[in-house]
């Protein structure tokens, strides 16, 4: 199963990464305004989040 990590820090809740997702596991955490995942699971590894972010705010670790 992959990791998702998220840079709060980084992150400025765009969305692009919610758009992206192809398995629909990224949200807005509307308290916060930072992205957050459900069911990782279903995560793809496509990294399709990870490209598609201009701050570099989401990894996806595969390697585990
Ligand atoms: S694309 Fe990057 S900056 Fe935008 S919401 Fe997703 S993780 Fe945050
Ligand atoms: S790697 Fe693909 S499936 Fe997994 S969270 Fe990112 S966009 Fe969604």
């Amino acid at each position: 199963m992959p990791k998702i990590i998220i840079n709060e820090e980084k992150c400025n809740g765009c969305g692009l990464c919610i758009n992206a997702c192809p398995a629909a596991i990224l949200f807005l955490n509307q308290k916060t305004k930072k992205i957050q995942y459900a069911n990782i699971e279903s995560c793809l590894e496509c990294k399709a989040c990870e490209i598609q972010c201009q701050r570099e705010a989401i990894f996806i670790d595969t390697l585990s």
